[in-house]
């Protein structure tokens, strides 16, 4: 409570009291006037009842008749009861207790000397009682019990007048106690009222308050349930992404999952071309057909490297690659390791939205995380890639490795054989290249044999293989290729080769020839190495015969073009 209600409390306590004391005077003070009141009217009775005794006593004398004895005995028990009355009432008035004492004396006195001239008038006769009234005893008595009487009215009178005053003043002070109980009540009342309206507006505002909070605790749960059902999807969603092998095996992901994570979003995704001159739509979601290249300066988002938000009322410029789409757009570029790699669009669904703001908010912040995860992904697979192909391949001249060959060269076999299908295996090598590197250089033999690898790395078909063997020597493996095919192939390319124009900068190099051993599978054996091990001899044998020619195992000899270097070759072994 507060202090102010404390003290009034205390105040109305204490002038209770001061109320109730007054009030009890007065009550006091009441009762003595109206007990005195009575002393008053007790007292003047005596006097009358023994008027009224005496009268009877004297009509008895007179007339000697007992009837008028009635009057005489009623006063005689009436002065006596009062008697009796008074000295109850007298007690709490101790300044006429002596009075009443004489008064009762007195009265006593009178009762005995009617009581005698009665006897006498019964004994003796009317004279002798008359004879006795004439004595005046009974008269003094009388007279006395007047004089009693009119002194204890008189002090009783001026009692009466001093108890007057007190009750007067007794009831000024009740008065005065009881307005101010309820002048202090109806201010208490006032304070109690205003203390509790104010307590129930405070209670109102905390519950107000409390409400906010709940409702307030009520949205930060459900904005907390929507992020951790986000969180799990972007978790899940981060999962499959780094489970995945391979660029195309990510891209093909993609839709499903841009798709659970942005409802009610279109957009694509996009990879930089390794030229960086365009980027290709690698991935579609929410309905879209997948999109045309795009060039990076047709992108906000791409040209200041941050994220580009356009709205209907922002005022942001539209990207051209949007074409005019009458939606919101977010685009944001996908950065890992610091360098851009890609974008991801988004383009609003339901522009009819209520809370267009909120909703983009979101999937803006949503995009970030995707787009970084994203980023990351593809820059990983990228690099996986690459690493992948460097360890399998030749760094000189971009052909399988001889490793790659052992881990892969029973699988292509065991192809083979599945769909029945021949294989050409060829050992091909580059003819006199020591001489080659010591006449023009270990930089222009590198470029020979880039040159030839490359040749035969684009005249052979995807289903084909080249690997670098060791050296200057390279493995082909033709898939369906009978020898036939295989001759009149691996001849063309020979041919070919031989006619192939190089260079070291501006410099134009010498070409070179090649010698091709040949075997076929299954005709000539069933495993690669025997087949290779056919191949070489066949190679050794197109060597010994004078090189810049084929031979396909079994000996049998095959075209031989004669050039230059032919010539030369069969000269420096001849
Ligand atoms: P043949 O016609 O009998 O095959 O004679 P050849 O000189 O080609 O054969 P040889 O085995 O005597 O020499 C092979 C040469 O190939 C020796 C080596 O310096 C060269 N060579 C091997 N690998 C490379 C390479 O990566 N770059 C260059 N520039 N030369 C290489
Ligand atoms: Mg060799
Ligand atoms: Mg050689």
């Amino acid at each position: 409570m507060a202090p102010v209600s404390l003290f009034a409390v205390a105040c109305l306590v204490g002038n209770s009291w001061w109320t109730f004391h007054n009030i009890s005077q007065l009550v006091q003070a009441t009762t003595w006037v109206e007990q005195t009141a009575d002393i008053q009217l007790e007292v003047a009775r005596i006097e009358t009842d023994l008027v009224n005794a005496e009268t009877g006593q004297r009509g008895y004398v007179l007339t000697a008749l007992t009837d008028y004895l009635e009057p005489y005995y009623a006063g005689i028990r009436y002065a006596d009861q009062r008697l009796v009355q008074l000295d109850r009432m007298a007690t709490g008035h101790p300044a006429i207790t002596a009075q009443l004492d004489d008064l009762e004396t007195a009265v006593l006195g009178k009762f005995e000397e009617m009581r005698t001239v009665i006897s006498l008038m019964e004994t003796r006769g009317q004279i002798a009682a008359r004879q006795r009234i004439s004595l005046g005893e009974g008269k003094a008595l009388m007279d006395e019990v007047r004089l009693v009487v009119s002194t204890i009215q008189g002090e009783l009178a001026s009692d009466l007048e001093a108890q007057k005053q007190q009750v007067a003043l007794a009831r000024t002070s009740a008065l005065s106690a009881l307005s101010l109980f309820v002048t202090g009540t109806l201010i208490l009342v006032a304070l109690l009222y205003a203390t509790s309206r104010r307590e129930l507006a405070r209670r109102s505002k905390d519950s107000a308050e409390i409400a906010q909070y709940a409702q307030s605790l009520k949205s930060s749960l459900a904005e907390l349930r929507r992020d951790r059902n986000e969180v799990q999807e972007l978790i899940e969603a981060a999962g499959y992404m780094q489970s995945c092998d391979s660029v195309p095996e990510l891209t093909r992901l993609l839709t499903p999952i841009l798709e659970r994570i942005f409802a009610g979003y279109s957009g694509h995704v996009y990879l930089h071309a390794p030229s960086r001159n365009r980027l290709d739509c690698v991935a579609s979601f929410g309905g879209l057909e997948p999109a045309h290249l795009m060039a990076p300066t047709d992108c906000w988002a791409l040209r200041r490297g941050q994220d580009h938000l356009h709205t209907l009322e922002n005022g942001a410029p539209a990207c051209a690659h949007h074409h005019g789409e009458r939606s919101d757009t977010l685009c944001v570029p996908l950065i890992a390791h610091g360098d851009t790699i890609g974008l991801l669009t988004l383009i609003r669904q339901d522009q009819q939205d209520h809370d267009p703001a909120d909703k983009m908010d979101n999937a803006r912040r949503l995009s970030h995380m995707v787009g970084a995860q994203l980023g990351l992904t593809f820059a990983n697979l990228k690099l996986q890639d690459s690493l992948r192909q460097q360890a399998i391949t030749d760094p000189l001249t971009q052909a399988f490795n001889r490793r790659y060959l052992d881990a892969i060269g029973d699988k292509i076999l065991a192809q083979a054989d599945r769909f029945h299908q021949h294989l050409a295996v060829a050992m091909l090598d580059v003819d006199h290249f020591k001489q080659y590197n010591d006449l023009h250089g270990h930089v222009a033999g590198d470029h020979a044999l880039t040159a030839v690898a490359h040749f035969m790395q684009t005249h052979i078909r995807e289903a084909d293989w080249l690997f670098r063997y060791g050296g200057e020597e390279f493995l082909i493996i033709l898939q369906g290729s009978d020898a036939d095919s295989a001759r009149a192939k691996l001849e063309h390319m020979r041919e070919a080769v031989a006619a192939l124009q190089f260079t070291n900068g501006d410099i134009v190099l010498p070409g070179v020839t090649i010698s091709l051993g040949c075997a076929i599978y299954p005709e000539h054996a069933t495993s690669l190495a025997e087949l290779i091990d056919l191949a070489d001899g066949a190679l050794y044998e197109a060597k010994a015969a004078g090189r810049n020619r084929i031979r396909l195992h079994e000996g049998r000899s095959e075209t031989a073009s004669v050039t230059g270097a032919n010539l030369l070759s069969i000269a420096a072994k001849a």
